[in-house]
């Protein structure tokens, strides 16, 4: 028993050194996917649906790996914010976002807005402001047309510093969203404390809201607190017809999902926009 107590625990240790070495090799493929320009923004449209035309679109990374394909974020973002590699990722998202909406001038794309995701330890780099205001004035860009997501807990950890830096953010004029919003913490404290423009409703409640009554009530106090404070609300994973009606009805300012489209490589955007959201 003895033994195999030891062999336990040497496995574990090999476990361990794997997972490290495959973490290592990793954390070096990105840094080769910076070098090598192997990220890609692709962009999901966003439907205002007042007017029923799209407003906005949310920027996606995916990397484009020579030997694996296109690889989705869930498989390198976490392990990039454990290393730190998130914060060169994060520039670079920055700065394609603002050459993105320079290339759109003069075409159909001209005022579309791009939101970026932006992790909590992007936000915490004290030049991170510096580096957007550099990016808007390189690609002449309208701080307006750029938005940030930000999930729930960006609100609640280092809350001082996090504060001060959505602050410097939001006086340079570029809009603030919380992503994610109602799977989080569940302190709305924040909502009062900073200056938040938009919240995002996350796809979990949406999912079922056209046939849950839990669901559906909560959704309509989410859109109805959002509104008395002043903050539009984005619905997401929006699927279905039925979905989408609810969000209507209810006043929801703008919905996101595979009903209106997938997100989409930047030379397919403009056909997408074209047809049209809806069928
Ligand atoms: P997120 O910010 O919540 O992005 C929404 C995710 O839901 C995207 O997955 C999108 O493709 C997917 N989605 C959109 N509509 C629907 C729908 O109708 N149904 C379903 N089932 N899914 C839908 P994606 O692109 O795989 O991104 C996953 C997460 O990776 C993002 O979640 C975000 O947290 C992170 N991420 C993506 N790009 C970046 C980035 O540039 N920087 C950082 N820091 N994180 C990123
Ligand atoms: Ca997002
Ligand atoms: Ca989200
Ligand atoms: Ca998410």
């Amino acid at each position: 028993a003895k033994e195999q107590g030891r062999n336990t625990y040497q496995f574990y240790t090999e476990g361990m050194q794997e997972r490290e070495v495959r973490r290592l090799e990793l954390d070096h493929d990105l840094s080769e996917a910076l070098a090598r320009n192997q990220f890609e923004l692709y962009f999901q449209p966003q439907l205002d649906l007042v007017t029923s035309r799209a407003c906005s679109v949310e920027a996606l990374i995916r990397w484009n790996h020579p030997q694996r394909g296109l690889v989705p974020p869930v498989e390198f973002i976490p392990l990039a914010e454990e290393s730190g590699r998130i914060t060169e990722i994060g520039r670079w998202v920055i700065r394609a976002a603002c050459q993105q909406i320079r290339k759109w001038r003069g075409t159909p794309l001209e005022n579309m807005r791009i939101a970026i995701n932006l992790s909590g330890r992007e936000l915490g780099e004290a030049d991170l402001t510096d580096y957007l205001a550099r990016c808007f004035r390189e690609f002449s860009v309208e701080p307006q047309q750029l938005e940030i997501e930000l999930t729930e807990q960006t609100f609640i950890e280092n809350v001082e510093h996090n504060h001060q830096q959505m602050r410097r953010i939001s006086d340079l004029g570029v809009h603030l969203a919380i992503d994610d919003f109602g799977v989080g913490y569940s302190s709305l404290g924040y909502l009062r404390d900073f200056t938040v423009d938009l919240l995002k409703i996350d796809r979990s409640f949406i999912t079922d809201v056209a046939e849950r009554h839990d669901d559906a009530v909560i959704t309509r106090a989410v859109i109805n607190l959002a509104h008395n404070l002043g903050i539009r609300v984005v619905a997401e994973g929006v699927e279905t017809e039925q979905q989408l009606l609810f969000l209507k009805q209810h006043h929801c300012d703008m919905a996101q999902g595979y009903y209106m489209s997938r997100p989409v490589p930047a030379g397919d955007l403009p056909a997408v926009i074209a047809r049209g959201l809806l069928p």
